[in-house]
């Protein structure tokens, strides 16, 4: 007898629903996994906050593989892999031409949950990671997404670097941009006394960064001085700020979105101009740098498990309310369906 594996979707008010999912079929490049461990990213919060339709939560995932598909050689049952969420096709024009950043033809998750205890994926989507604790190498698609960013923006060694935002993007562009060889780097929050940026600020020292300022504090601008480089992995309703301080000839590189409020911003574009300030933004859509990640977490380089504040099993997901919704004190909560 099978069965049937469950998944969780979610949508604002924090409701959540454990599905049994439909039975995929393998197919010739398929492979199914069973979840170790799946990251609930920013992109579940913002589902958990403002999604009207239930939508799959979950696409951090490190599995381990339970059956292949005839014609999988790469991937064997047992191994342990970490997944893209949107992996490239390889076969359109845009990945034919050397930009498969550009390519929406990808394989993706068909809208199965991460958050779940199997999920059928095609064998594109992965990557070993044999021998890593599950809850680090689920930290592999965060720190990619963020090696992303910090590449697209491509600050300076030995360059003063801002982040506004101390959520997993942001503690991760921090730790990558360190690596890199930038800094001093600055990070930007909003409330210094929250649990959870306390919390975020003590990763965010672990990772690399030197000074954290808070807008809910008085004058918060007053002596911080001007960024070459400056990340926005928050609200986009921030760009404004972000943009003032950045430095003559400075770049702003955007990457936070939301599906609530705050989508928009008023830019001075005259300052911009005369001061040849740019705008960037990024998106991690398709999976670039696995390989990078997964070998900076594996080496060490770079603490994945710093960022990980709290560990749930998938029958307490419910948590997440508590956690993301009242106090807050949640960084980055890791799902263990066990
Ligand atoms: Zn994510
Ligand atoms: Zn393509």
């Amino acid at each position: 007898m099978t069965i049937t594996p469950k998944g969780f979707f979610g949508r604002k008010g924090f409701e959540l629903d454990l599905r049994a999912l439909s039975v995929r079929p393998l197919g010739a490049h398929g492979v199914r996994i069973r979840v170790l461990a799946c990251g609930v990213c920013g992109t579940d919060l913002h589902f958990l906050r403002d999604s009207v339709d239930y939508a799959p939560l979950g696409h951090e995932v490190c599995g381990q593989v339970l059956e292949t598909g005839a014609a999988v050689t790469r991937f064997v049952p047992g191994q342990q892999v970490v997944m893209e969420d949107v992996a490239l096709c390889g076969t359109c024009d845009q990945c034919k031409s050397g930009r498969v950043d550009l390519c929406r033809s990808g394989f993706t998750m068909q809208d199965q949950p991460g958050m779940a205890e199997e999920i059928v994926l095609h064998e594109n989507m992965l990557h070993d990671a044999s021998g890593l604790d599950p809850v680090f190498a689920a930290m592999t698609e965060p720190l990619a997404v963020a090696i992303r960013c910090v590449e697209a923006l491509g600050p300076d060694p030995g360059k003063p670097l801002a982040i506004f935002g101390m959520g997993t993007i942001g503690l991760f562009c921090a730790a990558y941009a360190h690596f890199r060889g930038a800094g001093p780097i600055t990070m930007i929050a909003r409330d210094p006394e929250s649990q959870r940026n306390k919390a975020a600020w003590e990763a965010a020292r672990g990772l690399g960064a030197q000074q954290a300022f808070y807008t809910s504090e008085k004058g918060w601008m007053e002596g911080i001085g001007f960024f070459p480089s400056v990340i926005l992995a928050a609200p986009p309703s921030l760009a404004a700020q972000a943009l003032k301080l950045a430095a003559y000839g400075g770049r702003v590189l955007a990457c936070g979105v939301t599906l609530g409020e705050g989508k928009t911003a008023e830019l001075d574009v005259n300052d911009m101009v005369w001061n040849k300030k740019s705008l960037l933004t990024s998106i991690a859509e398709p999976g670039l740098h696995f390989p990078l990640a997964l070998s900076l977490i594996r080496s060490g380089r770079i603490d994945a498990g710093r960022v990980v504040t709290h560990q749930l099993p998938l029958g307490e997901a419910w948590e997440l309310a508590r956690l993301y919704g009242t106090d807050k004190p949640a960084v980055k909560t890791v799902i263990i369906p066990g």
